[in-house]
């Protein structure tokens, strides 16, 4: 039997099934197991995390910590121990937030959500972004990237919802579809095209030698990522890829006379993007606005969690969106998935989180920062306390370079 000594006295029995381990039976009443060290009782011997636990012996979990631990987990009930009467149907979501008073109070709203109420409170969640935070003032057209996946796809209708609720704003929305490595090897840009005319919005296909040409290549960027991919920079293929896929949006849009660009990132995109911020010194533009040399991305699904985009996604097409492999940088390297895996924990353990870390993070971000033009590419580059002396080269840019796949004039 394990049992929790709380910084009061209060002994809490931990039910758990034999052969659990220490930190399995933890985390299963919502325990870190680092706020604890546990001892068994008959020798006051030190039990490690990974240790099963023997039926007959008895155990305590000591709370080291010197906070309020059962009054914390309280908030979690409902989820920790089941409560039929909040959310019985299967069908319905549960939308949870953690507020925190004034006066440092903490309470845990939830509502039920069926998936009409659920895509109604995704518009709404998206129309309030773009007002409160003007995303579209003096905005008369923007540019989208679409890929067919549920992202690009869900911004798409939202933005195409918007234009039609406030018609009085005459928004013209053109929307785009590089035909980079990801659209040629999938139905991506037919789909893409179907969205596209289903929701009243222009489509353009961006052939794939317009990498070529912005970045004065000497082979195709398809190529290039997959020769990447064998070699010692395989952790920046990503990076590359997308770096490459804005760039050629951006060319795009000064095509068509625009210099604003939507971008499909949701909340855990954006939290997993903070954590790397604080951990790496990474610097990271303000949210849900933000400048990039001459131009101005904005990101309407900023609030929106990436379960309830894709409830709005299924919702408005009327089945479940097509599970794709991810590419094989999207697995590799692992600290990218470590910090959506972080991103999710984050958003579990408090619901809402995102309006608090995005609020204070472009607070403390600067408002005017000071950019730098690559001379290869043209995109823009934020300077960075502390990062190395600016060559004239971006990033990106430096990386292709060294391989000899940038065109010299
Ligand atoms: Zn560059």
């Amino acid at each position: 039997m394990l049992y929790l000594l709380d910084r009061r006295g209060g002994l809490h029995v931990l039910p758990h099934e034999a052969g659990d381990s220490v930190s399995k039976v933890l985390l299963t009443h919502g325990i870190p197991p680092t706020s604890v060290l546990v001892y068994r009782d008959t020798d006051e011997s030190i039990i490690s995390d990974n240790a099963p636990l023997d039926t007959d012996a008895l155990y305590t979990a000591r709370l080291i910590e010197g906070y309020d631990l059962p009054g914390i987990l309280n908030l979690y009930q409902p989820e920790l121990a089941g409560d039929a009467g909040l959310a019985s149907d299967a069908t319905l979501l549960l939308k949870r937030r953690l507020s925190i008073a004034p006066d440092g109070s903490l309470t845990m709203e939830r509502h039920s959500l069926d998936p009409a109420a659920a895509a109604a409170h995704v518009e709404e969640t998206v129309f309030s972004t773009i007002d409160t935070f003007s995303l579209l003032e003096d905005t008369p057209d923007l540019v989208i990237g679409i890929s067919g996946g549920v992202d690009s796809g869900s911004l798409l209708m939202l933005l195409s919802a918007y234009r039609d609720r406030f018609p009085d704003h005459r928004l013209t929305i053109r929307a785009a579809t590089f035909q980079d490595f990801d659209s040629r090897c999938s139905e991506a840009f037919g789909f893409a095209a179907r969205i596209a005319e289903r929701f009243d919005v222009e489509h353009h296909l961006v052939e794939a030698d317009a990498a070529e040409r912005v970045f004065h290549l000497t082979r195709p960027i398809a190529q290039i990522l997959m020769l990447m991919m064998e070699g010692e920079d395989a952790h920046q293929a990503m990076y590359v890829d997308h770096h490459s896929t804005r760039r050629v949006l951006e060319d795009f849009a000064t095509a068509q006379g625009s210099s604003t660009l939507a971008l499909g990132l949701h909340t855990t995109d954006l939290l997993a993007g903070l954590v790397n911020s604080w951990s790496s010194g990474h610097a990271m533009g303000p949210i849900p606005v933000r400048p990039v040399g001459d131009y101005r991305y904005v990101l309407p699904l900023a609030f929106v969690p990436k379960r309830e985009l894709h409830l709005y996604y299924t919702e408005q097409m009327g089945h479940l969106p097509k599970q794709t492999t991810p590419n094989q940088w999207e697995f590799n390297p692992g600290d990218r998935n470590f910090l959506y895996f972080l991103a999710d924990q984050l958003q579990w353990q408090w619901p809402g989180i995102q309006h608090w870390m995005f609020a204070s993070h472009t607070r403390r971000t600067d408002a005017h920062p000071v950019f730098r033009i690559c001379e290869n590419c043209g995109g823009a580059t934020r300077e960075i306390i502390g990062a190395p002396v600016w060559t004239g080269l971006c990033d990106v840019c430096i990386v292709l370079d060294k391989h000899g796949w940038v065109r010299k004039s």
